[in-house]
């Protein structure tokens, strides 16, 4: 049978120790079966074990394998359409309701960490840095709007104070989230498998879910094995390929790339981001960056639609870094990786029920260290028979990308050329 394991990221060679967990080989019984074992599939699994229920967790591969466990790490608030743009989409209930969630994800995470005493290099603090004074502009109602919605430990920076955080001339200002921060990616999904397997919850790995015998005692099926369940959550995100084929139209995967930076010593690591505030910027086509728990540049950046795995990707990223610190020109990179994330067309998660008992949770389209931890609790409500919140995710309007399977690609590509102009002339 195939053995999947990790990527070559910085991530998995600095992941804590961890058992190897054995993929499925009988039949067994529960109450909830997950279907992968990232940020949305943890999350569900932890707030249900925590409510009583029984959980099976299914990984194709390792906990972790995807985005959950290669991202940038960075706690990002609110999701990647911002609540502005969903109020003038949906009616004020709806929107009044995902507005006063966009922020719960974060502090799950910190819950989380403080609960299950998770070692991953927790630091707050995340800027999102203009790179012209539009951006900044959008930065200045973003914080007004945000404070909306309660969410208050947020400081504008100017040109001087931007400086002070971050060692790069490009910016003319940025915002401040103290409640942001940044996360050892991998080992935050570690340590919650860990925490789930405390509770009584069962995770295989290199166990694919393969089938799913819909009805009303749906079973799941994986090559040696099956898992009887009273309620299944797909939580395969951009790595689910075709086992729901309703869930495919209305997403598209697209990778996006990271390098790490050998060890650049406190003094180096210092003169770039002082107070180690994790980084993005404000373009459509972001770079987001951040140093890691030993004093490495970890940098990412770049999207390619339909997740094609790029040839060289310290090509690609490398110069993104340079230009933003070129006093990093004869610092060697020691990992450079790709994943993949699930984009909707309106950019906001495709969230819902298949009959009566398959829910999901998918494509949060950039932004996901928080809104899946949101999610798995959303998620755990519904199954509890609390819907509200729920529906308010589940009602968002999704449309098929333009030009179908074959083409949303070239069609996508074609929208993010369009914004990465007005990005460069600034407009
Ligand atoms: C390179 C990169 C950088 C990013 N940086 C950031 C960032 O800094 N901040 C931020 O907020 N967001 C970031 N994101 C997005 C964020 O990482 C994701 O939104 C989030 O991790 C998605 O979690 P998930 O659990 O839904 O999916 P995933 O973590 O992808 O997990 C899905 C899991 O399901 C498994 N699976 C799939 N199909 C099956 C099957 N049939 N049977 C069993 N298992 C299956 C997969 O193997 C995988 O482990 C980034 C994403 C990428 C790719």
């Amino acid at each position: 049978m195939a053995n999947t394991p990790y990527p070559q990221s910085y991530y998995a060679a600095s992941a804590n120790p961890v058992p190897e967990r054995p993929p499925l080989q009988d039949d067994v019984e529960t109450d909830v079966c997950v279907i992968g074992a990232g940020y949305t599939g943890l999350s569900s699994a932890l707030f249900l074990l925590e409510n009583g229920l029984r959980v099976t967790v299914l990984e194709a591969a390792r906990v972790g394998f995807g985005a959950s466990g290669r991202n940038g790490g960075q706690i990002v608030n609110s999701y990647s359409r911002d609540i502005d743009v969903i109020e003038r989409s949906v009616g004020p209930k709806q929107a009044q309701l995902l507005g006063q969630m966009a922020f719960e994800g974060g502090r799950i995470i910190r819950e989380r960490i403080a609960r299950y005493n998770i070692q991953c290099d927790l630091k707050d603090g995340g800027v999102f840095a203009a790179l012209s004074n539009k951006q900044m502009g959008h930065l200045e109602s973003q914080k007004k709007l945000w404070e909306r919605f309660g969410h208050t430990q947020l400081e504008l920076l100017d040109q001087r104070r931007i400086r002070e955080v971050v060692n790069c001339d490009q910016y003319v200002g940025g915002m401040l989230d103290m409640s942001g921060g940044h996360i050892h990616p991998l080992n935050l999904a570690l340590g919650e498998a860990a925490a789930v397997e405390s509770l009584g919850g069962r995770i295989h790995e290199q166990s694919p879910a393969v089938r799913i015998e819909r009805g009303a005692n749906p079973v799941v099926h994986t090559p040696q094995g099956k898992v009887r369940a009273k309620f299944i959550i797909v939580a395969g995100n951009a790595y689910l390929g075709n086992l729901v084929p309703e869930l495919a139209a209305k997403s598209m995967p697209c990778g996006t790339q990271v390098i790490t930076t050998e060890p650049l010593g406190d003094a180096l690591a210092k003169s770039l981001l002082p107070q180690d505030y994790c980084v993005e910027d404000c373009n459509y086509l972001l770079d987001y960056y951040r140093l890691s728990g030993d004093k490495r540049l970890i940098f990412g950046g770049g999207v390619v639609y339909g997740a094609r795995d790029p040839a060289n990707i310290e090509a690609i990223i490398r110069p993104k870094m340079l230009k933003a610190f070129p006093q990093l020109k004869d610092v060697k990179i020691d990992y450079a990786w790709t994943g993949n994330f699930l984009l909707t067309l309106s950019r906001l998660p495709q969230v819902g029920r298949l009959g009566d008992n398959i829910y999901y949770s998918q494509g949060c389209s950039g932004h996901g260290v928080t809104y899946t931890h949101l999610a798995g609790k959303v998620l755990a409500e519904a199954l509890r028979g609390q819907a509200e919140r729920f529906d308010a995710f589940a009602d968002l309007p999704h449309y098929p990308f333009p030009g179908g399977q074959l083409l949303r690609t070239p069609f996508s590509a074609l929208g993010a050329w369009y914004y990465t102009m007005r990005d460069k002339l600034g407009i």
